[in-house]
């Protein structure tokens, strides 16, 4: 049967809630990735055939379609987890995919990167989670180097709420001013990287890093508190389009 997750799922799926409920689960120790589908019935997707992240490479030529997003400023706020740091975004930003239009709900953060390229891993990595009235799920990804201060995080916060905290955003933000100039993408299909790691998640992965200032780095890294990036996951039958 098709995942198809109820709104309320799908915001206890990407981790938007300050107090996640239900089965504790972590990035080491027993509660760990190794151990994530062995922690309740509901996580059992996290031992499946198509898993995120990857490390995309063995690239099959595709045509694919131009990013089509329209976004506009709605960051409204943000939200620290224990387990990310994520932004929470009002409606009326989409993408278009596949004739289907998913609309933006919330963006966080992974440091260092889930997904690798050509073996590269990068030290932050940025995840827009969109939805569809069905509930499929589209992730655009987003790399970050590190370099200069990225002037649209610099707008999001001054300093970053303490775990299970949430403060509004300060400012309009419009997150299409984070994207790099070249919106060229890889597709493949995955999961969700965190339980309970649902599969069926459309992945597009930016080829263009963008930059962040390791002093924004290390901040985002400080407020969760450790490596928040689900180690890779075997590409199996899947092929990862450009
Ligand atoms: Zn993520």
């Amino acid at each position: 049967m098709k995942f198809a997750p109820s709104l309320a799922t799908l915001f206890f799926c990407t981790h938007a809630l300050a107090v996640t409920p239900g089965t504790n689960w972590e990035y080491s120790g027993e509660t760990g990735p190794e151990n994530w589908a062995k922690l309740t019935p509901e996580f059992n997707a996290c031992s499946g055939k198509n898993q995120s992240p990857v490390n995309l490479d063995g690239f099959v030529e595709a045509e694919l379609e131009p990013l089509m997003v329209s976004y506009a400023a709605g960051a409204s706020e943000v939200v620290n987890s224990g387990h990310t740091v994520q932004v929470a975004y009002k409606p009326g930003s989409t993408l278009t995919l596949d004739g289907k239009t998913f609309q933006l709900i919330q963006f966080h953060f992974h440091m260092p990167s889930e997904n690798q390229i050509k073996g590269q891993s990068y030290p932050l990595e940025g995840h827009l989670v969109h939805a569809d009235e069905a509930g499929n799920l589209a992730v655009v990804a987003l790399m970050f180097k590190e370099g200069e201060q990225n002037p649209v995080l610099a707008k999001l916060w001054d300093s970053l709420p303490a775990e299970g905290d949430t403060q509004p955003i300060p400012t309009a933000v419009n997150i299409r001013d984070m994207l790099p100039a070249d919106l060229d993408y890889y597709r493949f299909s995955g999961s969700l990287t965190t339980p309970p790691c649902s599969e069926g998640v459309r992945w597009l992965v930016l080829k263009q890093p963008v930059v962040a200032s390791s002093a924004q780095i290390q901040a985002l890294t400080d407020a969760v508190g450790e490596a928040n990036n689900r180690p890779l996951q075997p590409v199996n039958a899947r092929v990862i389009l450009q």
